[in-house]
């Protein structure tokens, strides 16, 4: 029997192929030695989005560094479905909720919009970043989401490549369900899901998007859902209609 992938994974920037032996940063070697305590020799699962996921063995080189010697792939690199999750930042905890959960749920890329009503602090696209790649690693997953720099939405519309369809999530509520609306279309072509801010979109925003030919206005259900419980809700059901889920 061959011994079960290491519990402990770690997501690696760096090329990983068998006999790489690779540095950590600081806080890695902190991470699995100061924290998770494992001593030369320890194995532990590191992956990386073009390169899968491999077994990889711990071999300290001082007593704050260490390298990691890869050793077998254990699974192939694999893409999520080609979803973008756009939402408006909110608050600092709900905005690192909707990253966390995007990673978790399969999104491709995540991009923060500013829109009319989006009121929030500086977005720390670093930070973000950051917390997608806990997540991935915490969900046994073999690929990060990158998180994008905010852009203002009327300047993501203008340059939007017609093929990506954008399922827009319109609080109005007068849009038909989200799972019938996406049912029957063809699995496999590029997405895009939007989420508002708290303060929802703005008559013009909404509009623009009712007009535009690449947009499907979609309902999440008779409640108002905050956005960061909307985020998540729409990544569910698009995923359980045209993802990996089905
Ligand atoms: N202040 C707004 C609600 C904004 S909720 C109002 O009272 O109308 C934040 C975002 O979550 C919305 O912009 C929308 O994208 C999404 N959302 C929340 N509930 C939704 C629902 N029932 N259907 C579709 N989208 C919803």
């Amino acid at each position: 029997m061959t011994d079960p992938t290491p519990k402990i994974r770690l997501h690696l920037a760096a090329p990983l192929e068998a006999g790489a032996e690779i540095r950590l940063a600081p806080e890695q070697a902190h991470y699995l030695m100061g924290v998770m305590r494992l001593g030369a020799g320890a194995e532990v699962a590191v992956f990386g989005n073009a390169f899968g996921e491999w077994r990889a063995r711990l071999a300290p080189t001082a007593k704050r560094a260490a390298s990691l010697e890869i050793l077998t792939q254990t699974r192939p690199a694999a893409l999520p479905p080609d979803v973008d999750l756009l939402f408006a930042p909110i608050k600092k905890a709900r905005t690192d909720f909707i990253v966390e959960k995007a990673a978790e749920l399969g999104a491709r890329r995540i991009r923060p919009v500013l829109t009319r009503f989006t009121n929030a602090e500086r977005v720390k696209t670093e930070r973000l970043q950051v917390h997608a790649v806990e997540a991935a690693e915490q969900c046994g997953g073999v690929y990060v989401p990158e998180v994008a720099e905010p852009e203002p939405l009327a300047r993501v519309l203008e340059a939007w490549p017609v093929e990506r369809r954008l399922m827009f999530c319109d609080e109005a509520r007068d849009a038909p369900p989200a799972h019938e609306a996406l049912r029957g279309l063809p699995k496999g072509a590029p997405w895009a899901i939007l989420i508002g801010p708290e303060g929802g979109f703005s008559p013009e925003e909404r509009a623009k998007l009712k007009a535009s030919e690449f947009s499907l206005a979609v309902s999440l259900g008779p409640r108002i859902l905050r956005a960061d419980t909307a985020a998540a809700a729409a990544l569910a059901v698009w995923q359980s209609v045209l993802g990996d889920w089905s």
